[in-house]
């Protein structure tokens, strides 16, 4: 089983082995950049997120964070944990909403942490605040393809 995997240099998609993607350090097929890749969970920028929704082959969750924000950073092992276990049914990514503030706005993230779930690429749930990983994966269950 593979997922989905966005450069953060070329914007070219990726196929990569779940596996690999949580223990290894995989390489752009196209560019050779090494993939934004962190336990399994791959951090977009503005361009990388948009390319990602249009062709995710299953349900995208999307954390938007930021470094200053406890919360954030609170959730962020429950994001990883979880995408290990539901690397199968979902594609896990992060934005930095400081980072990319285009995209912040584009979906008018207007608290963080902000969890979307898009399908077929189009938003169909947002969640704002953290929670504890039985109720995130419930929430995911709502979801699956
Ligand atoms: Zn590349």
């Amino acid at each position: 089983m593979n997922t989905l995997v966005v450069c953060s240099h070329c914007e070219k998609m990726n196929r990569v082995p779940l596996d690999k993607a949580v223990t290894a350090q995989p390489i752009c097929a196209s560019c050779k950049t090494k993939l934004p890749l962190h336990d399994g969970v791959q951090e977009v920028s503005d361009g990388g997120l948009a390319k990602l929704i249009r062709n995710a082959d299953r349900p995208l969750v999307v954390d938007f964070w930021a470094e200053w924000c406890g919360p954030c950073k609170a959730f962020a092992p429950t994001f990883v944990a979880t995408a290990k276990q539901l690397g199968q049914q979902f594609i896990f990514a992060k934005l930095n909403t400081e980072q990319c503030p285009a995209a912040a706005q584009a979906h008018q993230i207007r608290s963080i942490p902000t969890l979307i779930v898009f399908k077929n690429g189009v938003e169909v749930n947002r969640q704002s605040g953290a929670m504890p990983q039985a109720m995130f994966m419930q929430y995911l269950a709502q979801w699956k393809a």
